[in-house]
């Protein structure tokens, strides 16, 4: 197989966005500050790599605050963001939190609080359970949110009695698909007011883009990141629509399939915007033990996005 030759299309940008290198670094820096152990609800970012590197640094990761043994420790909410009842919880067991919320879901946030405010009812465009859905639908008193997941779910949407309707979305949905569903939408409830804003965020945008971009160029592709990685998993699906059919998820227990990529020219590599860069180099150094690589990295646009901790951890 050695002289077998490959072209990999490198997919950027890729990989860590600047919500998830945040939350990263809040989590370095409490341990700097408070010594460990310092407990995180929820996965920090959905990385097994990354969750596990900090537990060796001395995050306890917990998935309820019940959970924490040492209530005199503090705990770091994911950058998913969480119900307002999670803080007022951390509050009553006088509990210290840190918010590694990213901006932009705390952005989706404060555009669901005012839209409540001024009456409107709001529909969330959202997967079912992701801890960002619960989030956000968490922001606001129940019932006041409805979610909506597919085309389907707009279909059968009926109104009650609210005069006044808007949509917000997940930021890590599929751009394309989420468009159809706007869209289908707009239709049915013509008044349907949008967000000022898109929501779904730069970084989903962004890799999304560069891979639709290669992904008709390649034999396979290969996205490395989580399972449970909203925004890796849709870049597989960004993959397979745009005409990479033999599309796949490189996760941690994930296999490198080099019987199928033996018949490849050329193969197509991402990640998600929770997998650290080290995942892509280890999957693109098996691959070059075995064949000889050619890399083309393809950058479709530069991100100098960066968002700033809370003060109180400089
Ligand atoms: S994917 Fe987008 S919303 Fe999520 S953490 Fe990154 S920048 Fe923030």
């Amino acid at each position: 197989m050695k002289n077998k030759k490959i072209k990999i299309l490198l997919a950027a940008p890729r990989g860590f966005c600047a919500g998830v290198e945040r939350a990263i670094e809040i989590v370095k820096k409490s341990i700097t500050k408070y010594g460990a152990p310092v407990y995180v609800r929820h996965e920090i970012v959905h990385n097994k790599y990354v969750v596990d590197n900090l537990k060796k640094i001395g995050v306890i990761f917990v998935d309820e605050l019940s959970e924490i043994k040492d209530k005199s420790r503090p705990v770091i909410f994911s950058a998913h963001g969480v119900p307002k009842s999670i803080s007022a919880e951390a509050n009553d067991y006088k509990i210290e939190y840190i918010d590694a919320t990213c901006p932009l879901v705390s952005k989706v946030h404060r555009e669901a609080e005012n839209l409540h405010k001024a009456g409107y009812h709001i529909i969330l465009i959202g997967h079912l359970n992701h801890p960002e859905v619960i989030g956000t639908m968490g922001q606001l008193p129940e019932g006041s949110i409805d979610l909506i997941q597919n085309e389907k779910d707009v279909e059968k949407y009926k109104l009650k009695n609210e005069k006044k309707i808007a949509y917000i979305t997940q930021t890590t949905l599929s751009v394309d698909d989420t468009q159809n569903i706007i869209t289908a939408l707009k239709k049915k409830f013509v008044e349907i007011r949008e967000p000022f804003k898109e929501d779904i965020c730069y970084a989903t945008t962004n890799r999304q883009l560069a891979v639709k971009n290669i992904a008709k160029k390649c034999d396979m592709f290969f996205v490395l990141g989580s399972k449970n990685s909203s925004n890796s998993v849709r870049l597989v699906e960004v993959a397979q629509k745009s005409g990479c059919i033999d599309s796949e998820l490189i996760h941690s227990e994930s296999n490198v399939p080099f019987h199928k990529i033996e018949k490849c020219t050329t193969i197509g590599v991402s990640s998600g915007a929770s997998a650290p860069e080290t995942l892509v180099e280890n999957f693109i150094n098996k691959i070059k033990a075995k064949f000889v690589v050619k890399i083309d990295e393809i950058e479709i646009v530069k991100e100098n996005v960066v968002f700033k901790i809370p003060a109180k951890l400089n």
